[in-house]
């Protein structure tokens, strides 16, 4: 429930207010706004009846919360999150760039891609030292020493990094190494793994699951902010569909769907959401165009050679090219390059 609090409400009215609320058992929250104080309810709904609230002098007016999720809803929450990835914000007006290879290869191909993602304006480095391969005989990642290496070529080149988590056993050392943890789209849905993300102080970065619907994936960031973290990032990712054509397909409708829905900054990832590297450019600028905040895109020094992901991952011209062809697309759609 959303109680939309009167003008002049004081303080001490939304205290008594929000101790009602808690004696009932459910979880109250307080939203002061520039205009008004607005306080929710979560949990059983029917149990509010009880408390009058209709009939209160100092209340304006009551809604239901109809949808599942309620703590990442925009009613509940009407402003934009933001969150604080290294020194740039991610959800505000600017649109924030994460580049980088797939994964954590070696040092000396780390540093070069890296490079090149700085020098043409991304604000942060991606690169798994955990790897969700769909074959066990596929390269796994280099694990605790990846996480050095990521660490390592981050503070060299005075950029915050992004890598995955998949086990709640190394969301420690992750936590440790990493600015931002991300939650690859085959974990999206686990959920022991959500609720631990949900005590670190760590941003997350949460990717759509291949088969998951938008409210599926709300849920699942749902699962993040009840254990805690408000800290969280959806990532659209792309989708198994009929289409085979490209790897996936990217869902820019969820991308427009969640930004009125939810306060969480959205981004998109291009090179997994088509798989097919000259595709990434032309997706990225109808994902500027359509409302995302940013970008995680694979960037590789010499993609033929990768280890993973080849195929999707840009040349570094192409990151260069589309760093500049995104200026005039975001100017359009009234923002900048954070
Ligand atoms: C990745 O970002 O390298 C990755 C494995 O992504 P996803 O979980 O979206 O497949
Ligand atoms: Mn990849």
């Amino acid at each position: 429930m959303i109680i939309v609090l009167k003008r002049e409400a004081t303080q001490e009215i939304a205290d008594e207010i929000l101790s009602r609320i808690e004696q009932k058992g459910l979880k109250p929250l307080f939203m002061p706004g520039t205009e008004r104080v607005v306080l929710g309810a979560l949990g059983d709904e029917r149990v509010l009846a009880e408390l009058n609230l209709d009939g209160h002098p100092m209340v304006e007016s009551l809604k239901p919360i109809l949808s599942p999720y309620k703590l990442v809803s925009r009613e509940m929450h009407p402003h934009d999150t933001i969150v604080r990835f290294g020194k740039a914000n991610i959800g505000g007006p600017s649109f924030a760039v994460i580049g980088g290879p797939c994964a954590v290869e070696t040092e000396d191909r780390l540093r070069s891609s890296a490079s090149v993602v700085k020098a043409a304006g991304a604000i942060g480095i991606r690169a798994g030292a955990y790897k969700p391969r769909s074959s066990p005989y596929s390269f796994q990642g280099h694990g605790p020493e990846g996480l050095t290496t990521l660490r390592t070529i981050g503070d060299e080149l005075g950029l915050p990094v992004v890598t995955e988590v998949m086990d709640t056993a190394d969301v420690e050392a992750v936590a440790e190494k990493a600015d931002m943890l991300q939650v690859g789209a085959r974990n999206m849905q686990n959920f022991s793994l959500l609720k631990v993300l949900g005590k670190v102080d760590k941003p997350v970065l949460l990717k759509r699951g291949l088969a998951a619907k938008v409210e599926d994936l709300l849920l699942a960031a749902e699962y993040l902010l009840a254990a805690g973290n408000e800290q969280v990032i959806l990532c659209e990712r792309g989708i198994r569909t009929f289409e085979t054509a490209t790897r996936n397909t990217l869902d820019l409708n969820a991308v427009a769907y969640m930004k009125q829905k939810t306060h969480l900054p959205v981004m998109v990832d291009p090179s997994h959401g088509t798989g097919v590297r000259d595709l990434v450019i032309p997706m990225s600028l109808a994902a500027a165009a359509c409302g995302a905040d940013g970008l995680l895109v694979e960037v590789h020094e010499n993609p033929v050679d990768a280890w993973s992901d080849g195929a999707q991952s840009l040349y570094p011209h192409q990151f260069e090219t589309m760093m500049e062809t995104l200026k005039p697309v975001l100017a359009a759609v009234g923002r900048d390059l954070a």
